[in-house]
């Protein structure tokens, strides 16, 4: 049995004692002879029925009561009455007074709301209880004999102890209650009193009561003591029982008291052994009606299980159900939805099939207008064509032309000579005026570049130049001469302008000039993107500008802001350039920025002290600038490069009184200016060997002199008689650089050659800036055709795709009219079909109309004809 079943078995014992043969409750009626206190059970009768009650009461002048407390009972003086498990309570009457639980020793209190049955004048007695291991003892009795009373309840339905209860009760030690089972006498929730329990007091005052549990704890709710008042002394002797029948007291020897007591014993014995037996059977009985039961259980919850199956099912069908409901629902209400919806459509495609059909006769019209303008289109489109084959044929040309005056304006620098000089001379200075210093230089024949020097007397040197400027010529003059260079560079060639001269000469005038005359350099870079500008639309140029300083055979970075120590040399690359690696490239997009760099450069120039000119005139100063260039039709590249170099002064040695670091300049001067002229001597008697590697300057310059390079250089001479010999040296030195004058059969040109020379240049310029012209005048006439042909061509694929898309149109108007044309036909055909059926139905109503009135008519006649006769029987009569 686990816990619940206990429980179970104890709220309702009848499930297991199903046998109705054993009383599970004492039966008060059918043992009424063993509480009946006249009726000791020392005096019964062997045959007489004894129950298992008598056997509790261990003395035998003690009687069990099955109900509760009646103060009418209690005729002695009670000496204490304990509320065992509960408290003090003094009765109104003050009669009864209850003392709360104390004298116990052990054990615990328990107390319920229960209902005791019966329970007397006092329940609340058998709602608290003391139960477990536990005794009283009770001092300061009087000495004497005592009754005491004992209050009994089994209280079932409490949160007490559960289970089964048997239990001894011993006063002064000696047992008065024997395997004393409450429930077994009157059950649960119901009061039992064991009464008039006789106790003697001693001396020491004391009364010692102690349970003890047989099975299960003890309990107690009440115990009363009270003073005996007549307590029968008890004979030492001879006992006396009371007879049954007569009432009369039988003496009884204590012999044989002890012979009635062994066959008592016997016969409690057998008694105890049948009920062993019996207890066996009926633990047999019980196991297999447990085991039935169990099975019964398991059965049981087999069903139950199999139900809750059954009830899942059907309430997962239920709930299927109810979702098909609602589907079904769900459908019914899309279906009325759709059917409106559907309707609304129909009536919308009938709306726009009208629209439509407006359409289709708009279209069709539309159609019949194109369809009369593609004749005009195609002539369009033929002439577009025509024109376009002329802009490529035009623009194939145009090239060409390019092309050819690109090598025209090459063939006319190169029949000025790849290697030009110009000699300037510039005026005197007030210094020299003031000193009244006179002039050594003739410009008569200055226009044919012819210069003469008067060294002395009336003897006269004369020099030939490709130019000649006088001190009066300006720097847009010198420029002018300078700039078709420019275009070359531009074209893709290397150009190299040099400015010679003595100190004070004017080369920095010349290359750099001032803020208010500037110099070649400046007016140079500003052509570059002038022109670049001009052909922006067929090139794109690239320019970035470098400013060098080659001094004491050493290269400096003007553009350089942080002094590096690193020496730059010059390097050869794969594709065999010279270049100087680690340079400052300034990539400049306008003249502004020109300028600007031109500053930094300049102001970088190192300056030291001299007592000739400033540092600048013993260092080459060198502007390079490095042209890229791509012709955006056709795709060619080229990369050219444009050196401006301000020479060092070019005067002797013994003029300037050096010694050590001015002579080792001087000395380095002297170097690179005499191998530049030898460079340059050699190229212009196109010598098989060109000693650039002789200085760094013409290493520098190596890739931009000879080949196609093309070399100016500015022979600056000063006019007056001081620097006569300087000039005069200044000259010979140009004259061997343009290397011509040397050789003698050169010197003697013939003029009408040199005439015819000119005129063929002339009309060659005429010819090449007419074909500029017309060169222009094309392209303008190119450009303006490309745009029309481009705007009618825009013209014409429109017009095709608005064709197409009429065409497509049309299609597909003209398949649905036919559709239509197709079902109205056969809806005629059903008329027809309808009318001739109508007009044999007319015909047939009017036949038989015709017939009806035809019968009508004779039927009148013949009614006429029978009402004659008629008429004419009954006058018959009358008169008869
Ligand atoms: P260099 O650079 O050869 O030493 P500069 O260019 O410094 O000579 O010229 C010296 C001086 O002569 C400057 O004051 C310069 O302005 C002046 N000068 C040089 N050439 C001309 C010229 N063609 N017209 C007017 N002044 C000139
Ligand atoms: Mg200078």
């Amino acid at each position: 049995m686990d816990d619940s079943q206990l429980n179970a078995f104890l709220q309702n014992p009848d499930t297991l004692f199903t046998n109705p043969s054993i009383p599970r409750v004492f039966d008060w009626e059918k043992n009424d002879m063993a509480l009946n206190q006249d009726k000791p059970s020392s005096a019964m009768d062997e045959d007489e029925e004894e129950s298992s009650v008598d056997s509790m009461l261990c003395d035998s002048n003690s009687r069990l009561i099955p109900f509760g407390f009646s103060k009418s009972n209690c005729t002695d003086e009670i000496m204490m009455f304990i509320n065992a498990g509960g408290e003090a309570l003094n009765e109104a009457d003050s009669r009864m007074k209850f003392l709360g639980d104390s004298y116990f020793e052990g054990g615990n209190v328990m107390q319920t709301n229960e209902h005791i049955a019966e329970a007397g004048d006092c329940p609340f007695i058998y709602q608290s209880a003391r139960f477990g291991s536990f005794c009283y003892r009770f001092n300061n009795f009087p000495p004497g004999d005592y009754f005491v009373d004992l209050h009994f309840a089994e209280i079932i339905n409490t949160n007490g102890p559960k289970g089964m209860r048997v239990f001894n009760v011993y006063m002064q030690e000696e047992k008065v209650l024997s395997d004393f089972d409450i429930f077994s006498v009157v059950g649960a929730n119901k009061p039992l009193q064991v009464d008039d329990l006789r106790v003697s007091v001693k001396e020491d005052g004391l009364i010692a009561m102690r349970f003890e549990g047989v099975i299960g704890s003890p309990i107690v709710c009440g115990i009363c003591v009270r003073k005996a008042q007549n307590i029968p002394v008890p004979q030492a002797s001879q006992e006396y029982l009371k007879c049954n029948n007569c009432a009369a007291d039988i003496e009884v020897s204590s012999a044989q008291k002890k012979l009635m007591r062994t066959k008592v014993t016997d016969k409690y014995e057998k008694k105890i052994q049948e009920l062993t037996t019996q207890c066996q059977l009926k633990t047999h009985e019980c196991h297999e009606a447990w085991m039935s039961l169990t099975a019964a259980n398991e059965q049981l919850e087999k069903v139950r299980m199999e139900l809750d199956n059954k009830i899942f099912q059907t309430r997962t069908l239920d709930e299927t159900v109810g979702k098909q409901a609602e589907n079904l629902k769900n459908i019914t209400s899309r279906y009325g939805h759709d059917k409106k919806y559907w309707a609304a459509a129909v009536h919308d495609l009938q709306e726009k099939i009208m629209i439509m059909k407006n359409e289709h006769a708009q279209l069709s019209h539309d159609a019949h207008a194109c369809a009369e303008s593609i004749p005009e289109l195609n002539k369009m489109v033929t002439g577009i064509q025509a024109l376009v084959a002329q802009s490529e044929d035009l623009k194939l040309k145009y090239s060409e032309e390019q092309a050819k005056r690109k090598e025209l304006y090459n063939q006319i620098q190169e029949t000025k000579g790849n290697i030009r000089v110009f000699c300037r001379c510039r005026p005197l200075s007030k210094e020299e005026i003031s000193a009244g210093c006179a002039l050594v230089v003739d410009f008569d024949a200055a226009k044919d570049g012819d210069l003469g020097i008067l060294t002395g007397g009336s003897t006269k040197k004369t020099f030939k130049f490709d130019q000649v400027y006088t001190p009066k010529d300006n720097q847009v003059d010198v420029f002018a001469d300078a700039s078709p260079l420019v275009t070359s560079v531009l074209d893709g060639y290397n150009v190299c302008i040099f400015a010679y001269g003595q100190t004070g000469t004017g080369k920095t005038f010349t290359m750099e000039g001032t803020d208010q005359n500037r110099g070649v350099n400046y007016r140079t870079l500003e052509q570059l993107f002038q022109i670049a500008k001009e052909r922006s639309e067929t090139f794109m140029y690239n320019i970035s500008v470098s400013v060098l300083e080659v001094y004491n055979e050493q290269i400096r970075d003007l553009l350089s802001t942080s002094p590096t120590s690193k020496r730059l040399e010059i390097k050869q690359s794969a594709e065999g350039f010279h270049h100087v690696p680690g340079i400052i490239e300034a990539k400049v997009d306008n003249i502004k920025e020109v300028w600007n760099v031109l500053q930094i450069g300049s102001n970088s120039r190192a300056v030291g002290s001299t007592n000739v000119n400033e540092h600048s005139s013993r260092s080459h100063c060198i502007l390079h600038i490095m042209v890229k260039s791509k012709n955006l039709m056709t795709g060619d590249c080229t990369k050219s490069k444009l050196w401006l170099v301000d020479l060092a002064g070019s005067e002797r040695l013994a003029k300037t009184d050096a010694q050590g670091e001015r002579l080792k300049e001087a000395q380095n001067i002297n170097k690179s200016l005499s191998a530049l002229g030898d460079v340059i001597y050699a190229l212009a008697t196109k010598s098989s060997h060109i000693p650039y590697r002789n200085s760094k300057l013409t290493h520098l310059l190596q890739d931009s002199l000879g080949g196609d390079s093309k070399t100016l250089m500015f022979v600056q001479i000063s006019p007056s008689e001081r620097d006569l010999s300087e000039t005069l040296s200044s000259l010979n030195f140009a004259t061997r650089v343009r290397g011509i004058e040397l050789g003698p059969a050169k010197r003697q040109v013939d003029t009408s050659e040199l005439q015819k020379m000119k005129t063929m240049l002339d009309k060659a310029r005429q010819e090449s800036r007419s074909k500029d012209e017309s060169l222009r005048k094309l392209e303008e006439s190119l450009q303006n055709l490309e745009s029309k042909a481009k705007g009618r061509d825009q013209v014409y694929k429109t017009q095709q795709e608005k064709i197409k898309e009429l065409e497509c149109q049309l299609e597909l108007k003209t398949s649905m009219q036919n559709q239509s044309e197709k079902q109205v036909s056969q809806l005629s055909d059903r008329l027809k079909g309808r009318e001739e059926i109508c007009t044999g139905l007319q015909q047939k109503v009017k036949e038989l109309e015709t017939k009806l009135k035809e019968r009508q008519q004779s039927e009148s006649a013949s009614y006429q004809q029978k009402e004659g006769k008629l008429m004419t029987v009954s006058c018959l009569i009358q008169t008869g």
